[in-house]
């Protein structure tokens, strides 16, 4: 059981999924104290955001701080082939010509700054430079947490914790509920460089997504401010980390160099960061809730880079798990089944990305292959590219999909608050 100040809600990071869910439960006038072990602003990966991001902005009132950003507008993804061929620009206002269909490519650094500004102005007690250590239990509830501040390890009381420490999904590792993706298994080497060659007008803020000419993995160019573009390459780890040698920057450098498609966007083009790896970030958590505890973002599960979903996710599992956590609080049952109501329709919305996840890293789909026999699915397609992913629909290209590639099983769900 947890020593220490109590509070009606403690938040595990102050990423996306962590910023948003504390921002809505101080706007229902909760007492909440979101924990983040770093100081900001940090660097974080994952600056393309979905346009579906729209609705959580608003509900937060931060989207007139995101107008009046400097953000890259996004209208669009591209696909290029390994023999070069572009798609069509997949324009997200062509299906829906409103302002939601146009988002940002942000700096992360920035915009998780302003986020837990955002939350910070909205009443939630932030606290930087705080590492949880462990969530602790009354019994099988969780009643608080243990952290370390300035050397000193310390403990506070809630009646719900919302985990939100993304990747290092803190609570899924203490309850042994993480597991991988054996299907999406890569890594992820990435830098920053100016004057790398863009589209112009409305493609100027485009998410390139790039094949290497051996189809062995896939580069993404991300235009950021400041003529600044975000390049990355994501592939199978052995073919990143040990097997082009031992030096990532050179296998990033040595993989553009090689793809034709970039050279010509990549000759005044100079490096401005060293290089980032990742890897291991396709998994997810066998349960979403429990009695007194919520996961969100990425703490609870993580895809995969390819369609820019990560944001998304993380806003819309923290919305949901606040609005879970109030309607708790104010019933005083803050049990497992309660708080995790939310999961069945989070769970299927992610299902849909991860159908088209697996379609892309199949190596008999095209995208361009597939709109050209099947013209009438090009509107679900956006869709999904949107994020529009949790309503109803999209079954039927699906089930067209699955009779050119092999696409995952359902993501089982357990009494609606557990994946198993
Ligand atoms: P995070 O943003 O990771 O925030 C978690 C916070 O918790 C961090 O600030 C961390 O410091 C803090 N924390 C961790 N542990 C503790 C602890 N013990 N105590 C206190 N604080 C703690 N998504 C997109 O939408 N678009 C993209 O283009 C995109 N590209 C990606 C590319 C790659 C290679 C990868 C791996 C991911 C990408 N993502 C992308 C995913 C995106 O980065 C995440 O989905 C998103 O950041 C999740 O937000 P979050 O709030 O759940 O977690």
């Amino acid at each position: 059981m947890a020593s220490g100040e109590r509070y009606e809600c403690i938040i595990i990071g102050g990423g996306p999924a962590g910023s948003t869910a504390g921002t809505l439960l101080a706007q229902y006038g909760h007492r909440v104290l979101l924990l983040e072990k770093e100081r900001f602003p940090r660097h974080h990966i994952g600056e393309s955001l979905m346009p579906q991001t729209y609705f959580t902005f608003q509900r937060l009132g931060f989207l007139e701080k995101l107008k009046a950003s400097d953000f890259t507008p996004k209208e669009s993804v591209q696909f290029i082939s390994a023999s070069g061929k572009e798609s069509q620009p997949f324009y997200f206002t062509d299906r829906d010509p409103n302002e939601w269909s146009v988002t940002w490519q942000v700096e992360r650094d920035r915009f998780d700054r302003m986020m837990l500004e955002h939350a910070r102005e909205s009443g939630v007690e932030v606290v930087e430079g705080a590492l949880v250590k462990r969530v602790l239990f009354d019994g099988s509830k969780a009643d608080g947490v243990e952290f370390l501040q300035n050397g000193e390890l310390r403990q506070v009381a809630a009646d719900v914790v919302i985990d939100a420490s993304g990747q290092s999904a803190l609570l899924s590792r203490q309850l042994g509920l993480r597991y991988g993706d054996d299907r999406l298994k890569n890594a992820a080497i990435y830098a920053y460089y100016r004057g790398v060659e863009r589209g112009l007008g409305r493609n100027a803020g485009a998410t390139l997504v790039v094949h290497t000419p051996d189809k062995s993995g896939w580069f993404w160019l991300i235009p950021l401010p400041n003529d600044v573009t975000s390049v990355g390459l994501v592939s199978p780890p052995h073919l990143i980390i040990t097997g082009r040698g031992s030096d990532p920057l050179a296998t990033l450098e040595a993989e553009i160099a090689r793809c034709t498609s970039l050279t010509a966007r990549f000759q005044r083009a100079t490096r401005i960061t060293g290089s980032y790896v990742t890897r291991d970030f396709s998994y997810r958590s066998r349960r979403l809730a429990g009695d007194g505890w919520v996961l969100i973002g990425d703490a609870f599960g993580f895809l995969d880079p390819i369609y820019s979903s990560g944001v998304l996710l993380a806003l819309k599992s923290g919305e949901w798990a606040a609005d879970a956590v109030h309607e708790a609080l104010h019933s005083r049952n803050v049990s497992g089944e309660l708080l995790g109501r939310f999961g069945p329709r989070f769970v299927s919305g992610m299902q849909r990305i991860r159908q088209l996840v697996y379609a892309f890293y199949d190596p008999n789909f095209s995208f361009a292959a597939f709109i050209r026999r099947y013209p009438q699915y090009h509107d679900d397609v956006v869709r999904v590219l949107i994020g529009d992913v949790f309503g109803q629909g999209l079954s039927e290209m699906f089930e067209v999909m699955s009779e050119i590639v092999k696409l995952p099983e359902p993501l089982a769900l357990d009494g609606g608050a557990c994946v198993v």
